[in-house]
Formats: structure tokens, sequence, C-alpha cells
């Protein structure tokens, strides 16, 4: 039919600086080439009717008001309705809606790390936008998506996420500053013309339904490890007197008491020293030293932060072992997926050597898949 309008949105992998934008600190995340494509068909009613097929080919349907709020009692925060609720929702402060009929069809695995959460909410702002012909920025497109989460969800996630979404581009990774309010800027990531691939290792671990081990003596908070590590973050900033954590220097190591906010802000002050260097080894297409970079950042998110996993773990220490230049655990933690940069050459044995080693633990085959670079949320038809 031609009044639909199709949407595609990738998810994202973040390359470094992980853990830092709710800290005001710099992360450099990319779009992928796995993206959710948004069908949207404007409507002569106030509803909203969406449907969802996911990567397994289970199919989902929701159904509510344009007009829907949060703590309306219509759609509840712990459905998977409050993504796109959250999104019109948002989306409505900008100016009148028209009731959609939305058709989602995912490749990208939920709940593994690569943000299909920023995909949907992007998704359905930017297409919505596009049939109610309101003119919202990429800037504001990202923030709104944010607030759907944060505000609907309910899920406390920085702007990291949605701005790779919606400014990635092909051979080319996203730099965001979180306390900016310009667009982000982006930096060259080519790494067909390296002979590198970029592997993804799916741990099979779903994120959202593990908290973080409490530190010792003190019960874990609600809100899950994501929650937890935020507000040690906040905590460790307000005890140096501090309106972000990234702006701490090497004094508040010392200045510090409480050994588990010393661990915590060691990682967001080495990560924002690693971004920096990372940005250097890309301009300089040096990948080497790119690659140790990465591990150092895993390293100190299994350490000092304390978000990684045994799966993360295991899936780091094979890749490194089976030729990867570095690799990481990327996303929040406690499960989603790792990364590893690898030469072409050697992509395949460092495949066979997490499977290996996972199927040596009795775990599930981890999903391993090559993603690059790729474009932001854009129209197709
Ligand atoms: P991630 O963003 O890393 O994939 P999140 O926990 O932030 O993980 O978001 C995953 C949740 O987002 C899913 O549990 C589901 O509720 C929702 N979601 C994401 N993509 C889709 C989709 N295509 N269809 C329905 N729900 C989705
Ligand atoms: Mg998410």
């Amino acid at each position: 039919m031609d009044d639909v309008r199709t949407w595609q949105v990738p998810g994202r992998v973040n390359l470094v600086g992980e853990h830092l934008d709710y800290n005001g600190g710099p992360s450099v995340p990319f779009a992928i080439d796995r993206f959710l494509t948004v069908k949207v068909r404007r409507r002569d009613d106030d509803a909203v009717n969406v449907w969802s097929t996911l990567p397994d080919g289970t199919r989902e349907r929701a159904t509510f008001g344009i007009g829907v709020a949060p703590d309306d009692g219509t759609v509840s925060a712990d459905d998977w309705a409050a993504y796109p609720a959250g999104a019109v929702w948002a989306l409505g402060t900008v100016g009148p809606l028209p009731g959609v009929d939305l058709v989602l069809e995912s490749t990208l695995p939920l709940g593994s790390g690569l943000s299909s959460s920023a995909a949907l909410t992007v998704g359905v702002v930017s297409a919505l936008a596009d049939v109610a012909g309101l003119d919202v920025a990429p800037l504001q497109v990202a923030r709104l998506a944010q607030r759907a989460e944060n505000d609907f969800v309910g899920a406390p996630t920085g702007l990291m996420d949605q701005l790779a979404v919606t400014f990635g581009r092909a051979g080319e990774a996203v730099v965001t500053d979180p306390l900016s309010d310009d667009a982000p800027a982006r930096v060259p990531f080519d790494l067909a013309a390296a002979d590198l691939a970029l592997l993804v290792i799916a741990t099979g671990v779903d994120h959202s339904h593990r908290s973080a081990p409490a530190a010792q003596g003190s019960a874990p908070l609600p809100g899950g490890g994501y929650g937890e590590r935020r507000a040690e973050c906040e905590r460790a900033a307000a005890e140096l007197g501090l309106d972000h954590l990234a702006k701490a220097g090497l004094d508040a190591l010392v200045r510090l008491e409480d050994p588990v906010l010393r661990r915590r802000t060691q990682h967001v002050f080495t990560e924002t020293a690693r971004v920096k260097a990372a940005l250097r080894t890309l301009g300089e297409a040096d990948f080497e030293q790119l690659g140790t970079i990465l591990t150092a950042s895993h390293v100190s998110l299994r350490d000092d932060f304390e978000v990684s996993c045994a799966e993360l773990d295991v899936a780091v220490e094979a890749a490194v072992e089976g030729g990867a230049l570095g690799a990481r655990m990327t996303g929040g933690g406690f499960g989603g997926s790792a990364i590893a940069l690898v030469p072409q050459t050697k992509a395949r044995a460092v495949r066979e050597l997490v499977e290996q080693r996972y199927d040596a633990l009795g775990w599930k085959a981890p999903e391993v898949f090559a993603v690059r670079p790729a474009a932001g949320a854009h129209r197709t038809a």
C-alpha cells in the first residue's frame, strides 16, 4: 500500500567507553548491520496497534491509545509494549499524533546487549514523527527515545545507545558526549579496509534477568546490577563533590574511603582515558593498539566495575587465545555479548575456540557473528 512508510533502525555495539554515558563520559559505539524494520500506517482513529515478529519467529501484539501515559493503567512498565508506548508518549510531548498501525520485524537478538530496545524506541519515534508530519531533529529523536526508556519503562539508561542507533554510518563509529548539546562526532572505523572482522559473541545470558553480585557485606539494591552500579557512581560523585563521576581526577582514588566506590571510580577514570587512547588509534588505524585497549577495558569491567560474568570472561579469554587483537564485554554486562577484534583470517579459529570452551563447560553454544558499522535510523520506503 502506498500510505505505508518503512524505517530501518540498527542495533549497536559499543566499541569502548562502557558505563560512562550516565557518568558524563564519552563512548565510541557504532550502529550495526542487524536491524529492526518498522512499517507505519496512519489510522483514522486514536488507536495504536503494534505487531512484532522477533528474530526467533515469535509474534507479539499490543494495542493502546495514542494518548497513552506512564501509570495510566493501560500499559504496564514490565510489558514489552512499554517500549513502543513510551516512544508514543514521549513524541506526544512534541505535537499532535494520529493513531497508527505499526509492524515491527527484527533481526536483532533481544536482551543481548545490542540495544534492541533503543532500535525499537528510536524506530517508533522516527516512523511516527514521519507520518505525523512533525519535524524532529535526530538529536531530539535520540533524547525522546531515551525518555521512553527512562520514564515509561523505568530503565535508567544513558543516551549512548540512542545516539549510536540514530547517528551511525557505514565505515564509521560515533563519538558520544552525553554532556554536549551538539550532534555527536564520528570517527573512521573501516574494518574491511584493514582485513579485520568484529565478532559479536552473544552469550545467551539475558542481562536483564541477572542482578549484580552484592558487594561483600551489603545487600543488593533493587533495579538489577545496572541500577546498582549507577547508584554507586552517583554516591562516589557526591562524595567527591562532582556532578559527574567521569570528571574525577587521580586524586579521587585517594580521597574515597569506601573500597567499593574506589574500584567503581577507578574503572570510570581509566575507561575515560582508554576512550581517548582508542580515538587516537582509530585516527591512525592502529588496530593492534586498539585491541590492547579493548582487552584492558574488559579487565577493568571485570575487576573494578564488577559487571562481567563467567560466560563473558570465557568468551574474551578464548577469543584472545584464538588470535583476536583484543576482546571485551560490551553493553551493561551481567550477560549479553562480548566483542572481539579479529584479523579476518583468524575469525573462524576464534569462533571455534569460543564454541569449544563453552561446550567443555557444558554451556549452551553462544551465537557468534560478524558485524560491521552501518547506517543509523533511516527511511527506506
Ligand atoms: P537490549 O536493548 O540490550 O536488547 P534491553 O533489556 O534493553 O536489551 O531491551 C530488551 C527488551 O526490549 C525486550 O525484552 C523487549 O521487551 C523489548 N524489545 C526489543 N526489541 C523488541 C521487538 N522487536 N519486539 C518487541 N519487544 C522488543
Ligand atoms: Mg537496551
